[in-house]
């Protein structure tokens, strides 16, 4: 997120007689606040990866008014664009400030439905019930059950139709250009890791229940 740009947006927006929120973390509003998604979805989005945070508003069924990307276009450019063609950037208003968080940030995949195809891969490779198919349709059912930091399913999409809005690489996080090849992909090593991950999170559990 590029801090400054955001400070300036901010201030020209005030200065323009507008309201401006900023979301600290929307992965984690999107599975934790329905109500308050709906409504960022009536405003205007400024964020990094439009691509990203579109597939997060579609897998709630949301359509947000219009979202621009920060990443790739100036406040100037993206202010032009909301019909302010003189923004006033002084004085620069203070980026908020957030409260610390307690819990751990929200990693979750969601669905770019303009690629997915409906193959059900996603699914079938999942250990953890994150997936659910409907009626011939994929669906993130049940994000808080992803295992933090783990991309692997955006591996194994063919139509790379899998985000994951945290993930430090493009295209994994939605950005628009590849500077993260995984043309050689070894499903069958991503799912034995998977099922690695898993045993291990049930022998902690039966451990847990001996211990009490
Ligand atoms: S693997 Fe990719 S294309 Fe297939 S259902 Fe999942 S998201 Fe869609
Ligand atoms: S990253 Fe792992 S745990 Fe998360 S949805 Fe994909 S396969 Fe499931």
């Amino acid at each position: 997120m590029n801090r400054q740009e955001i400070i300036k947006l901010i201030s020209a927006l005030t200065n323009a007689g507008k309201s401006a929120t900023v979301i600290p973390d929307l992965c984690k509003t999107a599975i934790s606040d329905s109500g308050q998604m709906a409504i960022i979805a009536t405003s205007t989005v400024v964020a990094c990866y439009p691509r990203a945070v579109q597939s997060i508003f579609d897998g709630l069924a949301l359509k947000p008014k219009q979202i621009f990307d920060i990443r790739n276009h100036s406040s100037e450019q993206i202010l032009v664009d909301m019909g302010i063609t003189d923004p006033d950037f002084s004085p620069e208003q203070p980026f908020p400030e957030f409260p610390p968080e307690e819990t751990p940030e929200a990693w979750h995949p969601v669905i770019d439905k303009e690629r997915c195809t409906e193959c059900g891969k996603c699914h079938d490779f999942c250990l953890f019930g994150v997936y659910a198919v409907k009626d011939g349709t994929v669906k993130v059912a049940q994000p808080q059950n992803c295992k933090n930091n783990c991309p692997a399913c955006a591996r194994i999409c063919p139509s790379r139709a899998i985000i994951f809005p945290k993930y430090e690489k493009s295209p994994i996080n939605g950005g628009l250009h590849d500077e993260e090849k995984f043309d050689e992909i070894d499903a069958k090593t991503l799912y034995n890791t998977a099922l690695k991950h898993k045993l291990a999170e049930r022998r902690a559990k039966v451990s847990l229940l001996k211990k009490d």
